[in-house]
């Protein structure tokens, strides 16, 4: 097989009209942070319902200025999942705060509240709850338990939980426009929020030219060129999760009788990831489905808890030998997902007898 015959695990869906406005920015001569990121803003912050929006230069960096806008600092616990890429766990230790691990549910693969409840202490200062791989985090239990919670909707931008729209509920909420997410600007992230405080503190903090006093600041601007990607991928963002959920519907139907487990068939779920838990041989699905030209990957690099070299948490152990992750994105054809469907079908005869 050939290696352009391969259908890849992510590929941001680039149209005409990014083209058109990344040219615009680029013939304004204004490519670094300017009208066009103040434009993004208005459009999110109206989008989702927020009173603030703050744009920066990754999903990372909106949650470094989250934790320090809420007022996380050292030898500040912060409590967040093991199951989820390093960049949450590194916002917290910019903050200087320790992180606390919590397990996550077994089903739909989020922070488990009531494990948080049961690491909370005086020490706690926030939560940081990631909608993981397209589903909503049980907001309406984590909301109750009176520490701030910020929203990671790095994977789950315009998903809807039972309380509201993911991004709306939390003390603030962080999005992500790294190239392979829901919306893909290349690098790109912003923080909503309702908070004057904390919309000024972080705002006050992503750039440190020309200020009147002296305080440690950070540059974490977004260019115009992102924020003009960001408007055009933001007005396509209700086909793109049409798309998603149009094709997991597909393959809902077409592994209704394999021997794996589906992900939640959560009407408020985008399918920013369609991962199943294989029951048998996890380890051998990933490079099967390649040899069947579909690269399909662990969802989760490494648990946290793996890197950090604690024990204690079998469901999150769990989820990480069994869960793949199958492509599902809107750049994909019709006949890319009938291939990605007939290898997941051959691979499982395979492996599952
Ligand atoms: C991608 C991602 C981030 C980090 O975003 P970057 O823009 O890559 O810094 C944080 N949290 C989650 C859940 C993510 O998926």
């Amino acid at each position: 097989m050939k290696n352009s015959d391969l259908i890849p695990h992510s590929r941001p869906a680039i149209g005409q009209e990014e083209i058109e406005a990344v040219r615009a920015v680029l013939q304004s001569g204004q490519i670094a942070e300017g009208k066009k990121t103040a434009e993004f803003e208005r459009t999110m912050a109206k989008r989702f319902g927020a009173k603030h929006a703050a744009a920066v230069n990754s999903g990372t960096s909106a949650l470094h200025l989250a934790l320090i806008a809420i007022g996380v600092g050292h030898g500040d616990d912060v409590i967040l999942p093991g199951y989820v890429c390093t960049a949450v766990l590194n916002a917290v230790k910019y903050a200087g705060a320790n992180p606390v691990l919590a397990e996550i549910d077994p089903e739909t693969l989020n922070i488990d509240p009531a494990d948080v409840r049961k690491r909370l202490t005086p020490k706690t200062k926030a939560v940081i709850a990631p909608h993981m791989f397209g589903l909503p985090a049980r907001m309406d239990d984590l909301l109750y338990m009176n520490v701030p919670v910020i929203e990671d909707c790095a994977q789950s931008m315009g998903g809807m939980t039972e309380g509201g729209r993911v991004g709306m509920l939390g003390r603030a909420a962080v999005f992500s426009f790294y190239a392979t997410k829901v919306i893909a600007a290349g690098e790109g992230g912003m923080v909503l929020t309702n908070s004057n405080d904390l919309a000024e503190k972080i705002r006050d903090l992503k750039d440190y030219d020309n200020r009147e006093d002296y305080q440690v600041r950070y540059n974490y601007k977004m260019t115009d060129i992102a924020a003009a990607m960001g408007l055009c991928q933001l007005s396509r963002l209700a086909g793109f999760i049409a798309r998603r959920r149009e094709i997991a519907r597909r393959y809902f139907t077409a592994f209704a009788n394999l021997d794996f487990n589906l992900p939640p068939q959560n009407p408020d779920h985008i399918y920013f990831r369609f991962v199943i838990q294989a029951k048998k041989k996890g380890y051998q699905w990933v490079q099967r489905l390649k040899e069947k030209g579909v690269v399909a990957e662990k969802p989760v690099f490494k648990t946290l808890q793996q890197y950090l070299s604690i024990s204690g948490y079998p469901i999150t152990e769990h989820a990480w030998k069994h869960a793949v992750s199958i492509p599902v994105y809107p750049a994909l054809s019709d006949s890319q997902v009938d291939r990605i469907i007939e290898a997941v079908k051959d691979v499982h005869d395979a492996l599952v007898s």
